[in-house]
């Protein structure tokens, strides 16, 4: 056979085979041209579309216009006046500089550009065709700005036509784009329409993100938003944008990402949000996320292929690993999230969700030293295993209360405490107590908080200690100081939202500060007074504040003086009612009752630090269930809820860590 003959193709041909890969549809185009746009300084941008952009996609704006001796070249490869030296590449600012839009759009399409700037008196207008002038621009009458018309988009590429998607389909693409650029660029006023129709988009000049995102995406999303701004200084990123909190899930999720002000796709990114959510969302089911991204220009490759919107940078994954902690404590700290706990995870059923593993897939890829392999599953072994074999206490918590020189004792049995769930959940709206959590959510220690959700239960060492390993190290653990930051955060982020313990009958106050009173711990001396009376005093305190105490924290006193309910500040569990009578008499005499602030901050300390404390006597009776409490009750709800504040970092002991222990054997 005889061999082709190898022509060199026409370069009509060549050019628009480029450029059909830069303009693949609509949209694409429309975005290219939004930009320009944008970086004329308009804040006036209307687009009109016929039949989904394929007859025509005009945009108007009110920017600076193009100047006639630029209009002969405007529309040749690699002409922009943004771009001159090579350096400038990595300082750019706005989103062209390839100068290679309006080029390419030129050869698959009729390109008309009408333009007028402010410094002359008439306005052009001009014809292109395959990157060239048609005809010398003509004057015309206009206002300042430019607009731009595309028509019979890929008329001379038959295939690439056939396979677009109906108009109706292109049209919602287009649609897509400029809701996506007025949400990030509220100042600036868009419309879309239809040719000869009512426009199906119109934001107005000067409105906030959120004005936009409720007009366009909807109030139920706009009602859900949870702010978000990060400002790193070690990558040199920030970030602001919104994504919803839990209450709001769609099957369609939305994401919009914006870095350095270009609408782009990051798929590791959505990948880590994603996974943020799935702990939160019904399966299936995905948020509404709008982030812009600044990085530094010089840590952006952008160099990447105009059509690929796929973006990377440099420190990617530390940067997104910071967006997935920060998105995740705002979600932990968000009311809703402790709601939406609380709906699901009602007392009496002790879960374990958090298995999560990222660590599989890493193994994959790196060469696994046998110094490194970890034990991931605490079912694996745990040091249970290695002292005498344990029946799991039952879940159901005993409380006995073990003072005797009280008939209160046999009036507090096994069945005294009894938990039910508040099912309303209602805002928080007191300044005071978001404050409190904010200066939590701002204290909370990335770092440990990663540590705790990773963690693997190893086992526990006495009342204060437990063990845990975190990848390759072991840790011993201050357990009680962990704890008392927990039930404190409890307090703060179910206020008013807090489930009771029922303390059934009955306990009246005043007698259980008597009992108080009798014991060393209160310090009570002869100089105090009559315990009788002192412990009237408390008790009219109590009854007094009562209110406060029930409204915001689940803690009901009657009138009567009575002890009816208990906060339940952590799924199936109980304090010891043993320290009860201390805990009334340090409410009466440590809280600050008369300031609010003060008041919430010394009631919640207060509270946590009684919830936090493990009697002797109880530990003596029966070591194993609070072994079982510790472990499945305590560690699992710091693993889902604690903020842990830097300062717990001295709690957390680092005992060893394989690595380590090689080198001890490898010298053996
Ligand atoms: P780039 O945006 O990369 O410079 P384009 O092909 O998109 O390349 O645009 C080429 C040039 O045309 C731009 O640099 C700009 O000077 C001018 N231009 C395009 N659109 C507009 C507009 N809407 N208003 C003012 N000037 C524009
Ligand atoms: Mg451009």
């Amino acid at each position: 056979m005889e061999p082709g003959i190898i022509k060199k193709l026409d370069e009509a041909v060549v050019n628009r085979i480029a450029a059909g890969e830069i303009i693949q549809r609509p949209a694409n185009a429309l975005k290219e041209l939004i930009e320009n746009s944008l970086d004329a300084k308009s804040n006036y941008i209307q687009i009109t579309i016929k039949s989904g952009g394929l007859k025509l996609l005009q945009i108007q704006d009110n920017g600076t216009g193009i100047r006639k001796e630029d209009l002969e070249i405007v529309c040749e490869r690699f002409t922009t006046s943004k771009l001159t030296k090579f350096e400038d590449l990595t300082n750019i600012a706005t989103y062209g500089f390839r100068g290679e839009a309006l080029s390419s759009i030129s050869h698959v399409a009729h390109l008309t550009i009408q333009t007028k700037t402010a410094q002359v008196a008439c306005g052009y207008k001009a014809c292109y065709e395959d990157g060239k002038l048609k005809a010398p621009p003509k004057p015309c009458a206009g206002n300042q700005g430019t607009i731009i018309s595309i028509e019979d988009l890929f008329y001379n590429m038959p295939q690439r036509k056939q396979a677009l998607k109906s108009p109706a389909e292109e049209f919602q693409k287009l649609s897509d784009v400029v809701s996506k650029y007025a949400v990030h660029n509220s100042k600036i006023g868009f419309i879309l329409k239809k040719f000869g129709e009512q426009p199906t988009i119109k934001t107005n000049v000067g409105s906030t993100q959120e004005q936009n995102i409720r007009y366009i995406f909807g109030a139920n999303i706009a009602k859900e938003l949870l702010p978000i701004e990060i400002e790193d200084n070690i990558h040199k990123f920030r970030l602001k944008g919104c994504v919803t909190k839990v209450n709001y899930s769609a099957k369609k999720g939305i994401m919009m990402l914006f870095i350095n002000h270009r609408l782009v796709d990051s798929a590791a990114l959505k990948s880590a949000i994603d996974s943020v959510y799935s702990a939160y969302l019904p399966k299936g089911m995905h948020p509404f996320i709008y982030l812009s991204l600044d990085l530094e220009p010089t840590n952006i490759d952008v160099n990447v292929h105009p059509t690929k919107h796929e973006v990377h940078f440099l420190y990617e994954d530390d940067i997104i690993e910071k967006i997935k902690t920060y998105i995740e404590i705002q979600l932990l700290g968000s009311n809703d999230t402790r709601a939406f706990y609380k709906q699901l995870k009602l007392p009496g059923v002790v879960e374990n969700n958090e298995n999560e593993d990222n660590r599989g897939s890493k193994s994959e890829v790196d060469k696994v030293q046998p110094k490194e392999i970890i034990r991931t599953d605490a079912k694996e072994q745990k040091l249970d295993k290695f002292l005498i074999t344990q029946q799991n206490p039952t879940q159901h918590i005993k409380t006995e209360f073990n003072t005797s020189q009280s008939s209160l004792s046999q009036s507090m049995n096994d069945e005294s405490f009894r938990v039910t769930a508040a099912n309303i959940s209602k805002e928080v709206r007191l300044t005071s107590v978001l404050n409190m959590q904010k200066r939590v959510e701002n204290n909370c220690s990335v770092h440990i908080r990663k540590t705790l959700k990773e963690m693997v239960f190893v086992g526990v060492v006495d009342k204060h200690f437990a063990l845990f390993q975190y990848e390759t190290r072991l840790y011993l653990c201050h357990t009680l100081k962990f704890c008392e930051e927990l039930f404190y955060q409890r307090l703060l982020f179910k206020f008013e939202n807090l489930p009771q313990i029922k303390v059934e009958p009955k306990l009246p106050i005043k007698q259980l500060i008597v009992l108080a009173l009798n014991t060393e711990e209160s310090g009570w001396t002869e100089e105090d007074g009559d315990k009788s009376e002192l412990a009237s005093r408390a008790a009219t305190i109590l009854v007094e504040k009562a209110a406060i105490m029930r409204e915001y924290f689940s803690l009901n006193i009657s009138d009567k003086g009575e002890l009816e309910t208990l906060p339940c500040l952590v799924e199936n569990h109980c304090p010891s009612n043993i320290y009860l009578p201390l805990f009334l008499l340090r409410l009466a005499t440590d809280v600050e009752w008369e300031t609010e602030e003060e008041c919430f901050e010394t009631f919640c300390r207060e509270t946590a630090r009684y919830y936090t404390i493990v009697s002797e006597v109880e530990l003596l009776s029966d070591v194993n269930r609070h072994n079982w409490i510790v472990e499945h009750i305590i560690y699992p709800a710091m693993k889902r809820y604690l903020l842990p504040p830097n300062k717990l970092k001295k709690e957390m002991y680092e005992l060893t860590s394989l690595p380590k222990l090689y080198k001890v054997f490898e010298r053996c």
